[in-house]
C-alpha cells in the first residue's frame, strides 16, 4: 500500500497519482462518453506523431474503435515508478474494450501483479464484460493490489451497479463522473467507494449540487467511502448556484479541483476503508 508520504503525481486527477495506459482507443458507450476527452487528446497526439494513437480516431474526429498496444517502454511504466503510488489504468481506453486483445491484458495484468507496491484503479463503462473477459482469460480474482470499478454517471446507466457488487477484486468502485444527471437512490451495498465530480472543459453540462448531496448521503447510509472530486466549474459550485458568490469568489473559498470541491463547506476526500493514499 502507498507510503504516509505524499508521492509524486504525474496526473491532475485528484483521486490518483499517475496515469498509464498500456493500450490506448476506444469507443463510445453512453452519455457519459459525449465530451469525451481521451477521443479529443488522441486525435492531438496522432497528429504528434505519437505511433499507439495512429488509426485510433477518424477524420471526423470520432473514436475509430480500434486499440493499439502501447510502446514498450510506456507498457513498463509502472515498472519505473518506485514509490508507491495508485495507478490509474486506461485513461486513453477501457481495459475491458473489446477490440483489446487479451493479450495485452493479460501482460498488463503480469506487471500490476509484478508492482504490488502499487494499487492500480481500472475503471469501466463495460462493466458487464469484465466476468466474461476475466473467466476467457482463466482468472478468478485479480490481485488485491487491482481495484475494479465502473463508472456510473447517472441513474440511467444504474444497471452497471450489480456488475460492480460482483466484480472479484478486493476493493470496488464507482464513479459518477462526469455526473450530467441525478444519480438517484440504488442499493450500493459492498460497493468499496463512490466518487462523484462534474464534466469540465469545452460543452460540460450541469451537475446540480443536490445531486451530488444525494450520493454523499447514500454512500454514508451503505457506509460506502466518498470522495467528491471536483464541480467542473464554478457556475455548478453551490457557492455560486445556491449563494449567488461570483466565480473569483467562490474560488477564494474553494480552490480545489476545477470549479472547487466543497460541499456545505466540507471536502469529501475520503479512500476505501482501511487504505491511507500518500
Ligand atoms: S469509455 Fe471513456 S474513453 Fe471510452 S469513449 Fe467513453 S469516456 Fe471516452
Amino acid at each position: 500500500m502507498p507510503a504516509a508520504s505524499a508521492p509524486a503525481r504525474s496526473t491532475s486527477i485528484e483521486w490518483t497519482h499517475h496515469t498509464w495506459n498500456p493500450f490506448a482507443g476506444c469507443s463510445r458507450v453512453s452519455e457519459g462518453c459525449r465530451n469525451c476527452y481521451a477521443e479529443r487528446l488522441a486525435v492531438r497526439l496522432a497528429k504528434m506523431g505519437q505511433a499507439t494513437y495512429q488509426g485510433l480516431t477518424t477524420d471526423r474526429g470520432l473514436w475509430s474503435g480500434r486499440v493499439n498496444r502501447a510502446s514498450p517502454a510506456t507498457f513498463r511504466k509502472p515498472l519505473a515508478i518506485r514509490e508507491p503510488s495508485l495507478i490509474f489504468v486506461n485513461s486513453m481506453s477501457d481495459f475491458w474494450h473489446p477490440a483489446a486483445s487479451d493479450r495485452d491484458r493479460a501482460d498488463a495484468l503480469d506487471i500490476m501483479t509484478e508492482c504490488r507496491r502499487h494499487v492500480f484503479q481500472i475503471l469501466t463503462k463495460r462493466p458487464e464484460l469484465v466476468a466474461p473477459t476475466l473467466a476467457r482469460m482463466g482468472i478468478a480474482r485479480v490481485p488485491d493490489n487491482v481495484w475494479l470499478g465502473a463508472t456510473v454517471e447517472d441513474g440511467r446507466v444504474a444497471d452497471r451497479i450489480p456488475f460492480v457488487q460482483r466484480f472479484p477484486a478486493a476493493v470496488t468502485f464507482l464513479s459518477i463522473e462526469p455526473m450530467v444527471a441525478r444519480f438517484g437512490r440504488h442499493d450500493i451495498a459492498g460497493i468499496g467507494w463512490a466518487i462523484t465530480g462534474g464534466e469540465s472543459g469545452p460543452r460540460a453540462r450541469d451537475l446540480l449540487p443536490d445531486w451530488v448531496r444525494e450520493v454523499r448521503d447514500l454512500a454514508a447510509a451503505f457506509a460506502v467511502p466518498f470522495f467528491h472530486k471536483q464541480w467542473g466549474r464554478y457556475a455548478n459550485n453551490p457557492l455560486c448556484r445556491e449563494d449567488g458568490l461570483s466565480a473569483a469568489s467562490a474560488a477564494k473559498i474553494d480552490p480545489h479541483g476545477k470549479g472547487g470541491a466543497l460541499l456545505d463547506f466540507t471536502l469529501h476526500r475520503a479512500f476505501p476503508a482501511g487504505f491511507m493514499p500518500g
